[in-house]
């Protein structure tokens, strides 16, 4: 059977053994659970189009490994017996997700079950360091020290501001001077040293885990959804998202709408086109349009203070100052080109503006609505959602999600009965 293309976790037919379909079964509760909340067995089993005895083996087996808990029985008036809801649990299971930035990494530990274990933000050198990799590892075996007794670490996923290779270990980043650095083996090397030999290391780009964050969070029914995601601290980074799930393309690399082509003579990007959406868009470049700062100015303030450099253009817009409202209403129809070309190639359910583009999106949207009227006048695009969010983007929240689906979609390999 071919394998669906582009999702990386839990949507692989994993074709063959009875091994192999007891995986996939159990990872459909967990699946359902996490997208469910707590839920009748009966639910549950409807959901996931599993027999009643089936289902009592499989939840048997994830009870034992602290998998999913039942919880105490809710008797229903005028009904029979009363029934006992299941729900995930995963406590004593950890997880990291961790953030790296050219000078910094965010760390979050965290259970499979959702609960916050501890946060950390620890100072790294890696510009044009060639063995970033390294620097990275021995950093995160150091983290090893703050999973709490009791548990054990089952996944890591790392946000880098970057690409993956395809084979989803490597990282080439400008803004790291990393090429085709080999983190994941890295990673590995430095979990095995400490005894740690089957936990799953997953790396993806930052802006694909804010995405699924934000798609998760925002959208009603995320698991039958398809959402395109734009956000960013001071510069336009993107997603797609697909039932839930990061759409990473053949080779890692779809989603990268934020350097669609929007201005045939438009500035020059890092990515090395010129008149991509982020290279018209990008904060620096409107505090210039909008006569804020000079160019070396503003350079210099999206590094040093990205959030003020932000509401500069939001006090601006605020006060109806004509440049700074001439310059956001530009924006908003780069902006509206791109999502346009969004819409007719894939036909989301869902647009989520977040990051900087969530701050401006009260200026952004005028525009924004102007430029995709021919579109949304079509059956297709027209219960389109541009769904606004000014929380910034949470990027380790989004590694941990991922981490946490890696064990729910590899259980039998990450974790063990425990009882
Ligand atoms: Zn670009």
């Amino acid at each position: 059977m071919a394998e669906p293309i582009g999702l990386r976790d839990g949507n692989v037919s994993r074709g063959g053994g009875s091994g192999e379909l007891r995986q996939s079964n159990l990872t459909a509760i967990l699946r359902y659970l996490r997208d469910h909340g707590p839920s009748s067995r009966h639910d549950t089993a409807r959901g996931c189009g599993l027999g009643v005895s089936t289902m009592t083996d499989l939840v048997g087996d994830l009870r034992s490994r602290r998998l999913v808990v039942e919880l105490d029985p809710i008797r229903r008036p005028g009904a029979g017996r009363p029934t006992r809801p299941i729900a995930l649990d995963g406590e004593p299971w950890c997880v990291m997700g961790v953030h790296v930035e050219v000078d910094r990494v965010h760390v979050h530990g965290a259970t499979v079950g959702g609960t916050d274990l501890w946060r950390e933000t620890l100072p790294a050198v890696f510009a044009d360091n060639h063995d970033g990799a390294t620097v990275l590892a021995d950093l995160l075996g150091a983290q090893l020290d703050r999973i709490p007794e009791g548990h054990q670490l089952v996944a890591v996923e790392i946000a880098v501001p970057g690409y993956v290779g395809p084979d989803g270990m490597t990282v080439t980043s400008r803004a790291l001077g990393w090429d085709g650095a080999g983190v994941g083996k890295a990673v590995r090397a430095a979990l095995a040293e400490a005894g740690l030999t089957d936990v799953s290391v997953g790396i993806s780009s930052d802006f694909h885990l804010a995405g699924l964050y934000a798609a998760r969070v925002l959208l009603n029914d995320p698991s039958s959804t398809v959402a395109a995601y734009f956000g960013g601290m001071s510069e336009v980074g993107s997603a797609l998202v697909v039932n839930g799930e990061i759409f990473r393309g053949a080779g890692g690399g779809a989603g990268d709408l934020a350097h669609l082509h929007v201005q045939a003579d438009g500035p020059q990007c890092w990515c090395g086109r010129h008149g991509c959406l982020n290279s018209v868009v990008r904060i620096q470049e409107l505090l210039v349009r909008a006569g804020l700062r000079d160019a070396d100015e503003a350079a210099e303030l999206v590094l040093t203070d990205p959030e003020q450099a932000v509401g500069l253009l939001v006090e601006g817009a605020r006060a109806n100052q004509p440049e700074v409202c001439h310059a956001l209403d530009q924006a908003g129809s780069s902006l509206g080109r791109a999502v346009d070309d969004v819409l007719g190639s894939v036909n989301p359910h869902a647009v989520i503006l977040g990051g900087y583009l969530g701050h401006l999106a009260p200026f952004l949207m005028p525009a924004l609505d102007r430029q995709l009227r021919a579109r949304v006048h079509e059956g297709p695009y027209a219960d389109t959602q541009i769904l606004v969010t000014d929380e910034d983007p949470p990027v380790t929240a989004g590694a941990v999600l991922a981490a946490r689906d890696a064990c729910l979609y590899d259980p039998l390999a990450l974790t063990t009965p425990l009882r």
